[in-house]
């Protein structure tokens, strides 16, 4: 279970994210869309502890945290092992092969012994479609396959959450589905996962909830069909006739 409350942040005069709150039941989907600056990135961060949240409270699992009581650097190490982001753009290390950039996470943050990180990153290779790209470098395969390897970088790290941050949106088109795809099987296979995205088609099929975001507070949140198509909201509305 994952649970948000609360959840504000600044960046000097600017409150971008005011009074977030939202659950994630375990092994369900749920797609955070909204505007541009609208806070969604903000909320990830916050939730993997990248970013520090000025009060609120983020339970991910057995771990929970409270900003407002100005939690210490191991408290917010203890709150970003819960959790894995992909990014965007995959942030693979260049001139690490793809196999060591799955182990380095597990061998290098929990000391896990580099034959044991080595059998479970072919076996997650393997289960993004990867199988025969372990000694191949990132600079050797498709946007699509790096982000690929970038999903299997973080399941690596065994989170209890999942975290998507536009997963898609640097890829050329025709590269689209097949990230989707492995997102979708993650998702079958009861996977927690918050995702960050722009295709909707993913939220209809995939999500089993959408929250909707604008001026950081969730305005909206219910099953994809509810919300995506008689959003209660005139801003969901509004910011649905732009993407849709
Ligand atoms: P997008 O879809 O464009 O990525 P978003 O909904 O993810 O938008 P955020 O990236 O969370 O929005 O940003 C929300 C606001 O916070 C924006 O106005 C952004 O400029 C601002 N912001 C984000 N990070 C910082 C920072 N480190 N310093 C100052 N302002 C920031």
């Amino acid at each position: 279970l994952v649970e948000v409350a609360g959840l504000a942040k600044a960046f000097g005069a600017v409150a971008v994210l005011r009074d977030v709150a939202f659950t994630v039941p375990s092994g369900s989907v749920t797609v955070l869309i909204g505007p541009s600056g609208s806070g969604k990135t903000t909320v990830l961060r916050c939730l993997n502890a990248l970013e520090t949240a000025d009060a609120g409270t983020v339970r991910i699992g057995e771990v929970q945290l409270d900003y407002a009581a100005r939690p210490g650097k191991r408290d917010l190490t203890r709150l970003r092992a819960q959790s894995a982001m992909v990014f965007q753009a995959h942030n693979l290390f260049p001139h690490l092969s793809v196999l060591r950039n799955v182990t380095e996470g597990p061998v290098v943050a929990h000391g896990k012994p580099r034959a044991e990180a080595e059998e479970q990153a072919h076996a997650l290779l393997e289960s993004v479609g990867l199988g025969g790209k372990a000694d191949q470098h990132p600079y050797q395969l498709s946007g699509g396959q790096q982000q690929r390897v970038g999903i299997a970088r973080a399941l690596a790290l065994e989170p209890e959450l999942l975290l998507f941050d536009e997963p898609t949106s640097a890829l050329d088109p025709e590269l689209v589905g097949e990230v989707l795809g492995v997102m979708k099987d993650l998702a079958d296979a009861g996977r927690t996962m918050l995702v960050v995205t722009h295709e909707m088609r993913f939220a209809r099929s995939v999500a089993d909830q959408v929250l909707f975001m604008d001026g950081g507070v969730v305005v909206e949140r219910g099953e994809p069909e509810a919300v995506l198509t008689d959003p209660r909201e005139a801003r969901t509305r509004t910011f649905l006739k732009r993407v849709l």
